[in-house]
């Protein structure tokens, strides 16, 4: 589920070079919608509005004012975008821990302060807790209830 809605947040080769194909097919200085793009290359929108931004980036391609893309020079696929693609295989990478460490902080019962405090290497001593966050008073609850269990 999770590596199902960032997996598809940055395009790979393949979706690169299936955008790159199909705008290879208009003539130069010829404006293409970023809808018809994502239509006739099959690749999500989003990815394409970014393999476009790379394409930008090595002068090969304009974006119009009014919306949609033109091509400035042919031989889309003889630049090299591996290196652009992998930044953002390295983005995806980073954006999957940091979603892990999110998750693993709500499902921890652990005071949040402490885990925040050792997430970012912060010595804590072994029994500390703040008292003050909802896992503390979650905790506390709880503990109360047991003492009560325990003593009635
Ligand atoms: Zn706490």
């Amino acid at each position: 589920m999770q590596s199902y809605f960032l997996g598809g947040k940055y395009p790979d080769v393949d979706e690169a070079v299936k955008v790159a194909l199909v705008l290879e097919t208009y003539p130069l200085l010829e404006r293409v919608e970023l809808d018809t793009l994502a239509e006739r290359s099959g690749v999500a929108r989003r990815k394409v509005r970014i393999v476009l931004v790379l394409l930008k980036r090595h002068g090969l391609v304009r974006e119009h004012r009014g919306g949609g893309w033109e091509r400035l020079q042919t031989g889309l696929l003889s630049v090299d975008l591996s290196a652009d693609l992998t930044d953002y295989e390295e983005r995806r990478v980073q954006d999957r821990a940091k979603l892990r460490t999110m998750v693993s902080y709500c499902q921890s019962a652990r005071c949040r302060t402490r885990f925040i405090l050792e997430y970012f290497g912060e010595p804590v001593e072994e029994s500390w807790v703040c008292g003050n966050c909802d896992a503390c008073d979650a905790q506390e609850r709880f503990s109360e209830r047991t003492r009560r269990v325990v003593a009635g």
